[in-house]
């Protein structure tokens, strides 16, 4: 702390605002975290972000969360982990944050109408699929329309499945769907993938896999949910319509980290770097989650990650006290 600015906090709106830990974001992370903190007795704030609960407040049936054993629906079990982080005290607000200064302590965290004080700041914003951004995509999110095979793929039991994309993600995903679809095409917008080779050579050797190169889906049409997809071919622009039950978009994810821009090291691609453990490159800010996670990506391992973080800035929170 020492390269840091303190502020004494003279206003009496800021010392109201003063927290122990302030958690940015409400996913599976967030709330795992915020679990831990307050009962570790930490005054504790969680600012949910636009959409509170994360990407799960988007899927419907949540299968593989151990505890459940039939299924929970994504929202009920983020609204269960928010009732039970605020049982033991944990104050949330359904508010985003616009602007982060990691420069000077007690950290700041300016939102929409409130600006917040915290001793450690827990980054648990998440990252977001990229979207095709074509016609259908958003109306048929739900119906058919998935960015997520682990989570998804048992709902499409015998369907024509399409998957885009040429990166890890869409092979994995692609040999995953082999075990529910009837069929899994790949389609890629180039004639080579960018996948790992081991990745590579088993979905070319997986009979139920095939491959349509150099074509990007140009529209997603259906009725109470997907039917087809219009896709055109880069070489000649020729457009053709194929059937499918359902449509894995698989062309990468963003970390949610555009408001930390210029307050900690991320790598090129935008993910938070951790230096040790969950502790990111500025003394007493941790992140936990899809914001550092590029590889795991699930609602349990992020639950995983804020549970360690929360702990790291528990101990953290009292080193640093016995410091003072
Ligand atoms: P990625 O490596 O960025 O690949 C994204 C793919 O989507 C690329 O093939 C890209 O095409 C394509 N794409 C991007 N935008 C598109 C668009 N608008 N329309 C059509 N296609 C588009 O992402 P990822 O596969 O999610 O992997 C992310 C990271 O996680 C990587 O570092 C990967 O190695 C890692 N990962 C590892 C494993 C594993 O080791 N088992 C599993 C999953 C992920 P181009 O090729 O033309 O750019």
């Amino acid at each position: 702390m020492s390269k840091k600015a303190n502020r004494n906090s003279h206003d009496s709106t800021e010392v109201k605002n003063l927290y122990d830990v302030i958690i940015i974001g409400s996913g599976p992370a967030g709330f795992t975290a915020g679990v831990y903190t307050s009962r570790a007795k930490l005054k504790t704030l969680i600012i949910s972000g636009s959409l509170p609960g994360g990407q799960l407040m988007t899927t419907s049936e949540v299968e593989n969360y151990p505890g459940f054993p039939n299924g929970i629906f994504g929202p009920e079990l983020m609204m269960n982990m928010r009732q039970q982080a605020e049982r033991f005290g944990t104050i949330v607000i359904d508010d985003e944050v616009l602007k982060v200064d990691f420069k000077i302590h007690p950290f700041l965290i300016s939102t929409h109408s409130e600006s917040f004080e915290g001793r450690a700041i827990l980054l648990c914003t998440g990252a977001s699929p990229r979207k095709l951004g074509i016609n259908g995509e958003q109306e048929f999110g739900g119906r058919g329309v998935s960015y997520c095979a682990t989570c998804d793929g048992p709902f499409f039991k015998g369907e024509e499945i399409a998957v885009i994309g040429g990166g890890d993600t869409a092979i994995e995903e692609a040999t995953f769907l082999t075990k529910f679809g009837k069929s899994v095409k790949i389609i890629h917008r180039r004639d080579f993938l960018r996948a790992s080779k081991i990745l590579q050579e088993k979905a070319f050797e997986n009979s139920k896999i095939q491959f349509i190169w150099n074509h990007v889906v140009t529209g997603i049409s259906g009725n109470k949910k997907i039917e087809s997809i219009d896709i055109k071919d880069l070489t000649t622009g020729k457009i053709s319509n194929v059937s499918v039950g359902g449509l894995f978009v698989a062309i990468g994810h963003e970390p949610n980290t555009s408001i930390f821009k210029d307050q900690l090291e991320m790598d090129d691609k935008g993910y938070v770097v951790l230096k040790e453990n969950t502790r990111t490159s500025v003394e007493g800010v941790f992140a936990a989650g899809d914001v550092h996670d590029y590889r795991y990506r699930q609602a349990v391992t992020a639950a995983g990650f804020g549970c360690m973080a929360a702990l790291d800035v528990e101990k953290w929170l009292s080193e640093k006290k016995s410091h003072n």
